[in-house]
This record gives structure tokens, sequence and C-alpha cells, in this order.
């Protein structure tokens, strides 16, 4: 049935860059002779779903959306794919994003751009925008994306749908395809809160080969899931509640803090002193990582290679000249010139300097409260086209998502509203290190 419904609406949703419809039911096919031999399956056994395609798959087309990897198939399998191949899941294909994640619309794809299921002419936001759309249009169950600075929550508050972030090596990075490796993370998207705690069952563990990797008992994310919010202390502050905060979502937001106090909860004021700088140090210190990261690339060993070329530099700028697309391009500029001598003190430094103040800023208000709510994004989706000539606008979407990067923490963004337009809003829990218990009970209570 989801084959039929990816048959029904990818031509007009594009959330998929490639499917694989012959495989997947050669999978559901194994499932369901198990099920006839009545032996046990696992939750996820059986259940199609989604990959973001920055996570590397064995044997299939691993693109990150770029005209750089658009014949990379990879040699091995990233850690959270080989998990879910022990599950049993069926991957049904690889989805969209923005070229190599950068980006908070999904249009800076090299090969398509992904619509809004609720309103074709609007983006899905990103990067992981196609994970997102495949969830909320019933082309997957669930999928996986990666959150650097808010490209599981900001798509899913877009799209309607639950996305979550977990606390920074909680989840093996092996496999993902690096953009900002002290931000990046992987993380699902699912139809409510109890499939999320379902499928971090499923990824969250200890890998030897993440060096960034916790190690830490199992946790079943699902148990106490339904206990309630009474007496739980839930933190309200200023800071996410700016400029710039469509009127919509602020009103959803004094709802949601309303329900909260009936279901038992107790809102508490808390404050922010650095969280203004959230923003700039997040794009100085996520572009640095990047411009290192993605120096890879340079058309000798895999991936794209320019036809014509005089000599080695040559060969290294035209491939990187035609290979990236604009925004990879002013990354790796802004980047560059973060870290170049003479200008590291100012900026990277600088940057560095900001995240342990914000980090601090976190832990202060961890002290009076259990979690924090705010919203997921100061606007409902926008158009598609809107923002493209403006980075910086477009770079301001993200601006209540960075700050859980940059302190390594977890958020959840789960539906809350809709507005005049009948878009989707999405509200955002988050929470100490490793409180993802927590913010997955506050959110089922919601919900
Ligand atoms: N939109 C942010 C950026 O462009 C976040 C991206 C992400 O989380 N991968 O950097």
């Amino acid at each position: 049935s989801v084959i039929n419904r990816i048959d029904a609406v990818e031509g007009s949703t594009d959330a998929y860059l490639r499917v694989q419809p012959e495989q997947a039911l050669a999978m559901a096919k194994i499932v369901d002779d198990k099920l006839k031999a009545r032996k046990k399956i696992s939750p996820l056994e059986g259940i199609p779903y989604g990959l973001k395609d920055n996570l590397c798959t064995k044997g299939i087309l691993t693109t990150c959306a770029s005209k750089m990897l658009y014949n990379f198939v990879p040699p091995y399998n990233a850690h959270v794919y080989n998990l879910l191949i022990e599950e049993g899941g069926i991957l049904l294909g690889k989805t969209n994003m923005d070229e190599f994640a950068m980006g908070s619309s999904t249009e800076n794809s090299a090969y398509k751009v992904t619509k809004n299921p609720w309103d074709l002419n609007k983006v899905p936001g990103g990067s992981s925008g196609g994970s997102a759309v495949a969830v909320a249009s019933d082309t997957a169950y669930y999928s996986l994306g990666s959150d650097t600075g808010g490209s599981i929550r900001q798509p899913a508050s877009f799209c309607g749908v639950v996305g979550m972030k977990p606390t920074y090596g909680l989840v093996s990075r092996y496999g993902l395809v690096a953009f900002a490796s002290s931000l990046d993370q992987i993380g699902p998207f699912t139809k409510d809160v109890e499939d999320c705690a379902l499928v971090l069952n499923a990824i969250v563990g200890h890998d030897e080969k993440d060096s960034t990797s916790l190690k830490l008992e199992k946790k079943d994310y699902t148990k106490n899931l339904k206990q309630g919010v009474k007496g739980l202390r839930i933190g309200v502050a200023q800071a996410f509640f700016g400029e710039g905060l469509q009127p919509e979502v602020r009103k959803s937001l004094e709802d949601a803090i309303a329900v909260y106090k009936i279901l038992g909860a107790e809102i508490v004021d808390v404050s922010f002193q650095y969280l203004d700088y959230a923003l700039s140090a997040y794009y100085l210190i996520s572009s640095a990582e990047a411009s290192s990261n993605l120096a890879r690339y340079d058309g000798i060993r895999y991936g794209f290679r320019a036809e014509e070329y005089d000599g080695l530099v040559d060969l290294y700028r035209k491939t990187r000249s035609q290979g990236f697309g604009e925004e990879v391009k002013r990354r790796i500029m802004l980047g560059t010139h973060a870290l170049s001598s003479g200008y590291y003190d100012a900026y990277y430094k600088k940057a560095m300097q900001v995240r342990t103040l914000i980090k601090e800023d976190f832990d202060q208000v961890f002290k009076s409260c259990d979690v924090l709510l705010t919203p997921t994004s100061p606007t409902t989706a926008f158009g598609i086209g809107e923002k493209t000539n403006n980075p910086l606008e477009m770079y301001l979407t993200d601006i209540y998502t960075v700050p859980v990067n940059i302190a390594g923490i977890p958020g959840i963004s789960i539906p809350c509203g809709l507005d005049q337009a009948g878009m989707p809003i999405g509200m955002q829990l988050l929470g100490p290190a490793l409180s993802e218990k927590a913010l997955l009970k506050a959110a089922w209570a919601f919900e």
C-alpha cells in the first residue's frame, strides 16, 4: 500500500530522490513468510521507511543531493542503517535534502525541489525535507534525517509531524556524510510520539566506529511514556518569543502552555543571557567544520570529476567549481575565512567561546526547570522561492533550533496547531543531555 501511495503522490511532492519498490517488496515477502511461520518479529520488522540521502547505504547510490556525489555508491553501511536491517525494516528509498544538509527549505538540492504536502507551493523546510514529507504524505511510516542546526525539527514542524534530535553522541554518526561533525546528529521523523520512541529504541546504542558515541546501557524509550506530566517543571523563556515570531505561532504556544497547566505541569519563567549570539556562533562553527569536511571532494578518489582541466590544481578547481552548488560554496568560503590566520581569533575562537557560554546558559536554566517549551521555528512554512535570494533570511528560520546543537542537548518538535492558512505549527521541547525520556513523556502527554 505504501508503494501504491508513492505512485499516487510522489509526482507532486518529490520527497524521494530514488525509490526501490522491487527490493522493498522482496523484503516484505521475507517478513510475511516469517509471520506465517508464527515466528516472533521485532517492533519495526516489516515496517517500510525512508533514509535521508546523506546516510550511506552499501550498493545503493548516496548523493547528498549533490552533483559532487552523483555516482557515489558507498562500499559500507551507516551504523543506523545496519541497525534497521537487523530490525527487519524495509528501506523504500533515499529522500531528498538540501545539498550536503546545508539549508532550511530543501531548495538547495541539485536534483529536485520537494514540496510541502499541506500546500504544494510551500517549502517542506530543510535540510531533511524529503524525510519529513515522506512521513507527512504517508509514503513512509517513519524516516531518518540528520540535524546539525535544526534539519530534523524545523521540517517536522513545517510538515506537521514529529521530529527528534537526540543528545549528541547518543546515535552513531558512522556512515553519515559529515557536514559539521561536532553538531551533526541522526534522528527520526514519525507520525506520533510513540513511534518516535520505538524508532529511537532501534537506533540508539554505542558504536565503537564513532569516537563520540556514548557508552550507555540500553533504555526502552516506550517505558513510562504515558505517565503524564504532573509536577513536571516546564520552563518558558522570553528569548524564544522575540521579534519575528508569527502571531499565530505565539498564540499556539500560549495555548500549549495552558494545556500543560491543566495536565498538572508547573510553568516556570526562565531566562538566558547569551542566546542572541547562538545563530552567529552556529554559522561560524558549522561553516568552519564544513570547509574542512568538504575538502575531501577533490575529484580524485570518487564522485564527480571535471571533464577538461589543465594539471592537478586546475582539476581541483574545476571539479569543485562545477560539482558544488552555490550554498555549499558560500559555506566553504565563510568557513575557510573564519579559520584563516589573522581571522581565526576574531571569528572561530570567539564563536567557540560563545558556544561555551550558551552551554552554561542551558545548564543554568535546567536547574530551575525539567524541560523547556519553545516554538520550533518563528514561522510556518514559507513559499517556494520566497527566501532563495536572501541567505540571511533563510538562516533566521533556524534561530530557535541551533542553540540546541551548540549545547549538544536533545530536542523534539511536535505539531501544536495550524495557522490561518491551514499550515502546521510546531512546538519544541528541550531538555538537558540524555533527557530523551522526559521529553518523550512530555510530548506524548500533549499529543
Ligand atoms: N539550516 C541549517 C543550516 O543550513 C541547519 C542545517 C542542518 O541542520 N543540517 O546549516
